[in-house]
């Protein structure tokens, strides 16, 4: 199943690249099995648009809403990829894993070694230990790039993304946020790494079994700490 959504007949070069781009991304995920998941828990729609409506700064490359949430509507697009960035076809793919990667980090909440977290990967205690274990060992010459992928609850995302561009041969590629390859960051951030490959292998054994069907976490919106309640309401209106 494809995700939807996607312009059938771009024209601008740009946004050819960025379909391109999605459609590799869309395939590594589907090989891997994570877009039945992600698709099984209700991430659906990619959207490819010239400049992202809300989001504000300069170099967003991409943006993924926890609960399609859009402009106070629901069934807007989940994942949005910025076709203004000039970008290449494989960064439009690694800037689409990372937008997976958001939605797998909030599924991967219960796949943490101690399991039953419930929340996000990132915000599991087993998770928190993790990337503060990486990131203490590091020591200053290193930590200091992967501060803002912390701080903005980016650094699962950024090791999916690394994760997936490895597996797919493209382990040099830049991850954008943190400015180095995805092999170096995979390195720096082992622990927390094997602990987010280990949590997508036992993800992907149990998706035939159909335990993401609607989990996706609309209760906790990224950046956000709203109560769901809010999110009932905008969708009546
Ligand atoms: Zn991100």
């Amino acid at each position: 199943m494809a995700f939807q959504n996607l312009p059938t007949n771009p024209t601008d070069s740009q946004e050819k690249a960025a379909l391109a781009g999605v459609l590799l991304a869309e395939q590594e995920a589907t090989k891997a099995g994570d877009a039945s998941i992600m698709q099984n828990a209700g991430y659906q729609v990619v959207q490819i648009e010239p400049s992202i409506p809300g989001v504000t700064g300069s170099g967003v490359n991409g943006a993924t809403t926890r609960c399609a949430l859009k402009n106070g509507r629901r069934n807007g697009p989940d994942f949005e990829i910025n076709s203004g960035a000039s970008r290449s076809l494989s960064q439009y793919a690694d800037t689409t894993l990372h937008e997976f990667g958001h939605a797998m980090d909030d599924l991967l909440g219960n796949y943490t070694p101690s399991g039953n977290n419930g929340s996000s990967f990132s915000n599991s205690i087993d998770g928190q230990a993790a990337i503060l274990s990486d990131y203490m060992r590091m020591g200053t010459t290193n930590d200091a790039i992967y501060i803002n992928s912390i701080n903005n609850g980016d650094i699962v995302a950024d090791l999916y993304e690394a994760i997936m561009a490895n597996d797919a041969g493209r382990g040099s590629d830049t991850i954008v946020n943190v400015n180095v390859s995805a092999t170096k960051m995979l390195a720096d951030f082992g622990i927390t790494a094997g602990e987010v490959k280990d949590a997508l292998t036992a993800a992907r054994n149990n998706a035939a079994i159909g335990v993401f069907k609607g989990t996706r976490d609309c209760s906790q919106p990224f950046n956000f700490n709203l109560n769901p309640t809010f999110f009932e309401v905008q969708q009546a209106l």
